[in-house]
């Protein structure tokens, strides 16, 4: 067989490219007619859905009708007639719609009615519970405080025995704050704190004197003179008292300095002040007390400590002549102007030597991490040689003192009891208070007045300031969305 000639294949390979190319268009073509088969399918079975879901068809009426908008303005127009029904269904739902936001309106006035009202009346509730913890509670606190029992002479009647005893209330380190480390803040709540709780307590139980056991002032050991007499004009202020209940004012290292700060300048402006010196004996209703500066106490024979000293030997020696029995005076006793002849309290502000507070019980004694911390002589306690000294002079009956801040009970030698006076400063204390005492010249018994907790004031400040803190959220709606989501939630629990 004779093979075709090389013409012949390149016109074959010709027409077969014209083929192919025919071909593709060919299949273009057809797409194109299967994608409008589709579409005029589509179109049919759209407007089939039409005739079986619009009942009447009336294309050629024109109708006129109303278009509501939001506000429930309406607007006039021309429409065909399914617009109509549709404009219809429109209008219906913007009806509803109005309705809704009508009363949601509604809903919301009464709710910011009441939450207006909820939030008055807790503001109001928060005034109370200001006006109850910054003046009620003392009265509240200390109406429970009672005057401590105590015996008469047995040849006594019960009127002559309430005549006969010295109501004697005793407070110690009121620290008032000075200008350099106090803050204005601390300064006039503690201060408020201290002139309520002293006014409250004249005002119930009347004392016939109040013995303050130095650190009066906080910064009195190195205030400038204008700072001083704003300090002294604070303490008149807050520790006014009537003329028929006495104040005794007794001198504290924080008044005029630890003894080797404390100079004749600072000693006579506050003896000058507070009428106060060191030896001072006061005798009220056949009771003697004995008022000591402990800070000059050194026994470094100092010019103040020797002039103090001094003082306190020749009153004891008056005491002790006067405790004599009639008959036993000695010589030395002749020419002593005599004293009742009951054994002095003595009253100051450094407590006696003790180890510690190791042996102190009580809910206002020192915290325990400090009970076990050894008292530094003659900075946290008196000398050995000096409380000796004190004991020896006087042979007091009772000790009173304060400095540590806080309760214990000592008893020296064996039968010369102590009492620590707590601060009756809310700074240094959480539990403040002060003692009452029921004196006679035989007797005393002793009663403490716990003021309020600082703690649980600030506990009702905390719990109504949150409770007010929610209800301002609630107010200007800010937990709405927390309640919708609460809201839910409980629906959705319900359905399941
Ligand atoms: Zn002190």
């Amino acid at each position: 067989m004779a093979l075709p000639s090389l013409h012949r294949c390149l016109q074959l390979s010709d027409e077969n490219e014209q083929l192919v190319k025919k071909l593709k268009k060919l299949q273009i073509r057809n797409k194109e007619l299967e994608e409008n088969l589709g579409q005029v399918q589509g179109e049919a079975h759209l407007q089939q859905f039409l005739r079986d879901c619009v009942t009447s068809r009336d294309v050629q009426v024109q109708t006129e009708t109303r278009l509501l908008d939001r506000g429930g303005h309406s607007q006039d127009l021309t429409l065909e007639g399914d617009s109509v029904r549709l404009l219809q269904m429109y209008n219906e739902l913007q009806k509803r719609y109005i309705k809704e936001i009508k009363a949601n309106q509604e809903q919301r006035l009464s709710f910011s009615t009441a939450s207006t009202l909820s939030l008055l009346s807790s503001s109001l509730s928060l005034l109370l519970l200001c006006f109850f913890c910054e003046f009620l509670i003392y009265y509240v606190v200390i109406f429970q405080c009672q005057w401590p029992e105590v015996k008469g002479r047995a040849d006594m009647g019960e009127k002559e025995t309430s005549a006969s005893v010295l109501k004697a209330m005793i407070l110690a380190d009121t620290h008032l704050l000075g200008e350099i480390k106090g803050h204005w803040l601390d300064k006039l709540r503690r201060e408020w704190q201290m002139e309520r709780s002293f006014q409250t307590a004249l005002w119930f139980l009347q004392p016939d004197i109040v013995f303050v056991l130095g650190d009066v002032f906080d910064e009195g050991k190195w205030s400038s003179p204008q700072a001083w007499a704003d300090d002294v004009r604070r303490f008149r202020k807050m520790f006014s008292h009537p003329v028929s209940t006495e104040l005794v004012v007794l001198v504290g290292n924080h008044d005029i300095g630890f003894h080797y700060e404390m100079t004749t300048y600072k000693v006579n402006r506050f003896e000058k002040i507070f009428n106060f010196t060191s030896g001072k004996l006061i005798t009220r209703k056949g009771t003697n007390f004995v008022l000591v500066n402990s800070v000059a106490m050194e026994g470094d024979g100092c010019a103040v400590c020797r002039a103090a000293e001094a003082k306190l030997v020749a009153l004891s020696h008056r005491l002790n002549c006067s405790q004599q029995p009639p008959g036993h005076s000695s010589k030395r006793c002749g020419d002593v102007e005599k004293l009742p002849a009951s054994a002095p309290i003595l009253l100051q502000h450094y407590p006696l030597y003790r180890k510690s507070d190791a042996k102190c019980s009580g809910e206002d004694t020192a915290p325990p991490e400090e009970k076990n911390t050894l008292f530094k002589e003659k900075y946290d306690v008196l000398s050995r040689e000096a409380s000796q000294k004190l004991m020896w002079w006087f042979r007091p009956r009772l000790v009173l003192s304060g400095h540590t801040h806080s309760a214990c009970e000592v008893l020296h030698a064996g039968k010369i009891p102590e009492i620590s006076v707590p601060s009756f400063s809310w700074r240094n204390r959480n539990n403040p208070s002060f003692v009452m005492g029921s004196i006679t010249p035989t007797d005393f018994s002793l009663q403490k007045c716990f003021l309020p907790y600082e703690s649980r004031v600030f506990a009702l400040y905390w719990a109504a300031g949150a409770l007010l803190g929610i209800l301002l959220l609630a107010h200007f709606q800010l937990l709405t969305p927390p309640f919708y989501f609460a809201q839910r939630l409980i629906s959705k629990h319900k359905a399941a």
